[in-house]
């Protein structure tokens, strides 16, 4: 059995962050990070934006550079899923039959993209967008028709309606609810991204529900909606959301209510385990007041080095400012906060420029910027969800107000 004082699970942003941070810290014990994923890290991101249009190739996306894990010492078992944690003697099993042991155990395993569940879910032709073999396998089969349907309505969806409208496919986007983003932003930002992308000629149909996928010869040829609607598909993509990955934590005994419970130094109920990224449930100082799980780089990120902190005996809480963003046709949003159970968004700019920002305020406080090419508001609009301000709401809506000019001075 091999041992090593540091495990890591997962090859993402989560799991590369831990890893650098430790040795940045001049960290001198072992490190490995085992991960389902078969290539060297890479960087999510691009996988529904110029990495699926072919604007970037592997080597462009890695996370580190070649040589980087071989001279920081860190060993990379790739292509080995973790199956099972025992806590008690501190080691994991992978499903290829491996046995490894930790001294410390850092979980960065994200999530599952969710999956239908309705007739045809199972058919070729559906895809989903996680990691860089979803996408080859997706790029592998465009040359199959013209005619792809999205499910989910989400920014996931959205990039890969942009970048494959880019590359010529007739694509229509289907959104349950009545909004596009609904789960992830307000209104306006909704409607906007509606506009644009009828506008690019993608056909969002909201409130369709998907009843069947029916198919010949075991692939996709059209999508069923509840009103009767049969839409033409040569390929289907599913962006419904991710399950978190954390049944083998969960089957040890850590708490796992919707992903795995940590606290602000990312330690799980399990002794001498942690958890970082997408799987990870926490109490965010910028959210609302229940734990919640963000879904980003920067969380992954940062909660990877909050980890690495605390296993380097250098403890700092988790408290990083959260931020985002996302690439649609020319339209990059920015996002600084977290909106969750926001309560009063004010619209900052006119969107039918193209250039305006959404401001979210939870309890009468700035809790975050949606920023759509507004690189101005998103810098500035970032001391006022810091200070935690409560701003008037008129100065907040008038774009010529500088954001920097309403954040409190001490
Ligand atoms: C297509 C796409 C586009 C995105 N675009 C953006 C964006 O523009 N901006 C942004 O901020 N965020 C974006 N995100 C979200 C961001 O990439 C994620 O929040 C981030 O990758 C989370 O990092 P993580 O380390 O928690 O998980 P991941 O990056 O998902 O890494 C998890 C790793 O764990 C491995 N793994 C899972 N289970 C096991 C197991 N049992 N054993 C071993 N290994 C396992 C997986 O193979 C994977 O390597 C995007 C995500 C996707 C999929």
């Amino acid at each position: 059995m091999s041992l090593y004082d540091v495990l890591i699970v997962g090859s993402g942003h989560g799991g590369v962050s831990t890893a650098s941070t430790l040795r940045h810290l001049d960290y001198q014990g072992s490190i490995a990070i085992v991960s389902a994923d078969a290539d060297e890290p890479y960087e999510r991101p691009p996988l529904s934006k110029d990495y699926l249009t072919g604007d970037k190739d592997f080597h462009s996306i890695h996370a580190r550079g070649p040589a980087f894990w071989q001279e920081k010492g860190v060993d990379l078992i790739l292509g080995e899923t973790v199956g099972a944690v025992d806590p008690e003697a501190h080691k994991v099993t992978t499903a290829g039959g491996k046995t490894i042991g930790y001294g410390n155990l850092v979980w960065a395993a994200g999530g599952e993209p969710r999956r239908l569940t309705c007739d045809g879910h199972d058919l070729g032709g559906l895809h989903t967008i996680r990691s860089r073999a979803d996408v080859d396998r997706l790029r592998g089969e465009l040359g199959r028709g013209e005619h792809v349907v999205v499910i989910g309505g989400g920014y996931i969806g959205l990039e890969a309606a942009a970048s494959l409208t880019k590359l010529g496919k007739h694509v229509t986007v289907l959104e349950a609810l009545d909004r596009l983003l609904a789960r992830v932003a307000a209104r306006p930002i909704s409607d906007f991204f509606l506009d644009q992308h009828r506008s690019h000629g993608v056909d969002v149909r909201l409130g369709a529900a998907v009843t069947c996928i029916e198919g010949e010869n075991g692939r996709v040829t059209r999508v069923l909606l509840a009103d009767g609607t049969a839409l033409p598909a040569d390929i289907v993509i599913v962006g419904i959301g991710i399950q978190p990955h954390v049944a083998a934590l969960q089957s040890a005994g850590a708490e796992c209510p919707n992903g795995v419970r940590v606290d602000e130094h990312c330690r799980t109920t399990l002794t001498d385990v942690y958890a970082a990224g997408d799987c990870a449930l926490h109490q965010n100082s910028f959210g609302p007041d229940r734990p919640v799980r963000v879904e980003s780089v920067q969380n992954a990120a940062d909660q990877g080095a909050t980890a690495a902190h605390h296993i380097a005996g250098q403890p700092v809480a988790y408290a990083a400012t959260p931020w985002f963003w996302s690439n649609q046709y020319d339209l990059k949003l920015q996002t600084i906060g977290l909106n969750t159970d926001f309560d009063e968004a004010l619209v900052r700019g006119d969107p039918t420029g193209g250039r305006f920002s959404v401001v979210y305020l939870r309890e009468g406080r700035v809790a975050a910027l949606d920023c759509v090419n507004m690189v101005k508001d998103y810098v500035q609009g970032r001391g006022l969800i810091e200070s935690r301000a409560m701003v008037d709401r008129a100065a907040l809506a008038d774009p010529a107000v500088p954001l920097k000019s309403l954040v409190p001075q001490e």
